[in-house]
């Protein structure tokens, strides 16, 4: 069992000014696997208090210093990988080869960027008779999500640490394991204290005293469209930076003169992956009219080949991160149902076999863009393929969605798949499984605003000043 009891205060590990606990529910078993701390708005208080202390100093350190920690903590981290990729599988499920895989990997990935970008970037920059300058903003709140928690935390934290921010992470209840290992990582690497700050608890309360907080600077949000729209208003008051990645009903296109099988069978294959519960997934899958029957059989092969178990073991699926995503899955499965969608894979209810965690059944039907399961995003291993007319009918129907996150294309020529990702109104293209850590990140439309990843997520950190003549 876990207990995370403490949080992270000014280089210190701080008992909560008034203590509560919760519990923390291992979503493959169903049983209690810890224990933490809840916070209040006097937490989030002391921590930014120290947070805005030490940004008198954190913000005029030098590149060098800053790397030299950024360094420090990678070695700290690598040293912990397993452990953090356990952790992760413990909170929110992912098969223990995906959580010390792809959840750590990305996490890496980031803090590796951030020392490249560091590196790289020109914080003063003369343009005719003006110095522009780049500062650090201040002190960050970091409010994160359970679906990749080492990906949305290292993505915010490590570009914040290296633009010289002093900052206070909150991360989900659901899954706080690999967050609370985080801070010791980023506490044995000798970080100033103040510098990084750590509290958990609810979002409501933590997160709202962090948004509406005077000496807050900015919010950096990863989550649901609803609490980025509370965020906003919260934030209004004090007029603070937000920064916003919200949800996706990403498209997929494969192009006519794609090979369909594998094409189809890789988009189904990849929908499934972390159990469906990523923010850019391709969720509606579009494929030529014409060659519809051959993408149905692709597509149903491919999502019963997906072995779904013990993330323990050798299952390419964990189950969903909690009984409330579970149940709202299975609604979504029964109005697919109900709106006249054609189940071509899983369907309702748990896999045969597996009674006890939250387990979904890969799933896939056939649908029209114009139905709830192709409109709203789900969050779970359910895919709906939609057929298009020409390619103008296909753009069309990408676009047509209140979200703007993610869009992937496959073909075989490169110039019309770039042409296609021009016209589609998203914030990122994947072209043939292409995979860039520099590369922006972030929606348009209610997919949010600001951009994470790279040097833009960098700038995400940054004031900038004019200094005239
Ligand atoms: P939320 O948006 O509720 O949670 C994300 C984070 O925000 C958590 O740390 C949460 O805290 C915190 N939070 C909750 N309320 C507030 C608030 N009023 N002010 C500030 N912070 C707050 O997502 P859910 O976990 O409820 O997931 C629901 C849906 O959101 C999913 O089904 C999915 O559609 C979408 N989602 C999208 C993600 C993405 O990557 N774009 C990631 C996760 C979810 P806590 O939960 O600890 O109380």
């Amino acid at each position: 069992m876990r207990q995370y009891l403490k949080f992270y205060i000014d280089g210190q590990w701080a008992d909560p000014v008034a203590p509560k606990t919760a519990e923390v529910i291992n979503p493959a078993t169903e049983a209690v696997s810890g224990t933490i701390s809840l916070g209040s708005p006097a937490d989030v208080d002391k921590a930014v208090a120290a947070a805005r202390r030490a940004f008198a100093t954190w913000g005029e350190t030098s590149v060098k210093e800053r790397l030299d920690l950024l360094e420090a903590i990678q070695e700290q981290y690598l040293k912990r990988e397993r452990e953090l990729g356990e952790a992760v599988t413990e909170e929110m499920g992912a098969p223990i080869s995906l959580g010390c895989g792809f959840h750590t990997l990305l996490g890496k990935g980031h803090l590796q960027t951030a020392i490249e970008v560091l590196r790289e970037f020109r914080f003063e920059q003369q343009r005719g008779s003006s110095l522009i300058r780049y500062e650090p903003i201040g002190v960050c709140g970091l409010i994160t999500p359970w679906n990749w928690p080492m990906n949305q935390t290292c993505v915010k934290v490590f570009p914040a640490l290296a633009a010289g921010c002093t900052m206070l992470l909150k991360p989900p209840q659901l899954a706080p394991y690999s967050a609370q290992i985080l801070a010791e990582i980023i506490h044995d690497a000798g970080t100033p204290a103040g510098v990084f700050n750590l509290i958990q608890g609810q979002g409501s309360v933590i997160g709202t005293a962090m948004s509406t907080h005077p000496d807050i600077d900015m919010i950096s949000f990863t989550g649901s469209e609803p609490v980025g729209v509370q965020i906003q208003k919260d934030a209004a008051e004090t007029i603070k930076r937000v920064g916003l990645e919200l949800g996706g009903k990403s498209p997929w296109i494969v192009l006519d003169d794609a090979e369909m099988a594998n094409n189809v069978a890789g988009a189904t294959t990849g929908m499934m992956g972390n159990s469906g519960q990523t923010c850019s997934a391709g969720s509606r899958l579009l494929v030529p009219h014409a060659r519809l029957e051959e993408a149905i059989k692709a597509s149903a092969d491919a999502a019963n080949a997906v072995t779904v178990g013990d993330p323990q073991g050798n299952f390419a699926m964990g189950p969903v991160v909690s009984k409330s995503q579970f149940n709202i899955i299975q609604d979504y499965i029964r109005k697919g149902l109900d709106e006249g969608a054609q189940l071509i894979a899983g369907g309702p209810g748990r896999p045969d076999g597996l009674d006890k965690g939250w387990y979904v059944k890969p799933t896939v039907f056939v649908g029209t863009n114009d139905m709830v399961i192709a409109r709203e995003e789900i969050f779970g291993p359910v895919l709906v393929v939609i057929p298009y007319k020409d390619i103008d009918d296909a753009i069309a129907i990408a676009n047509d969605s209140t979200f703007g996150l993610g869009g992937y294309v496959s073909g075989v020529d490169a110039d019309e798949c770039r042409q296609v990702a021009r016209k589609m109104r998203t914030g990122a293209i994947w072209i043939n499984g292409g995979f860039d850590f520099h590369a922006p990140f972030g929606g348009y439309k209610r997919s949010g605003n600001g951009r994470e990843w790279g040097e833009f997520g960098f700038h995400e950190y940054l004031e900038v000043k004019s200094i005239i003549g």
